[in-house]
């Protein structure tokens, strides 16, 4: 499949404002963007570490993914993002290949990427969401 890198990780957290505290002023890195993205039922905020962002999230509903996640879990890493090249096809072939997925066909994420997520349950426990970003083309 060969992504070209970590394009984020997505971290839970139960009150972004904290977090977004503590990622800037004990890690010294910068906050550059906060997005609602209604779809997930999430707030976001976004840090650049080189290459890669970190993207926490906050659960703007319990019965959110986000919110049944930290609810189950508590906080923490929620999933990793690899950055990839046409993702509706890479799609089709981890589906081929008998990789569980969650979704069949790309949607729309935060900043406007195309996504899509693989099923913990054929990834080893690690939810991985796949991302490009139509328009670095
Ligand atoms: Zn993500």
């Amino acid at each position: 499949m060969k992504p070209t890198h970590i394009e984020h990780i997505g971290i839970a957290v139960k009150n972004l404002d904290d977090s977004i505290l503590f990622y800037e002023n004990v890690l010294g890195l910068k906050c550059y963007a906060v997005e609602e993205v209604l779809d997930q039922k999430v707030k976001t905020a976004f840090f650049m570490v080189g290459q890669t962002k970190i993207e926490l999230l906050q659960s703007t509903d319990p019965d959110g993914p986000i919110g049944k996640f930290v609810e189950k879990k508590g906080e923490g890493i929620h999933h990793i993002a690899y950055a990839v090249e046409g993702v509706a096809e890479k799609l089709a072939t981890l589906e081929q290949k008998g990789v569980q997925l969650i979704d069949k066909t790309p949607r729309k994420g935060a900043e406007g990427l195309n996504i899509g997520f693989l099923h913990p349950k054929s990834t080893g426990g690690v939810l991985i969401e796949l991302c490009e970003d139509p328009n670095k083309k």
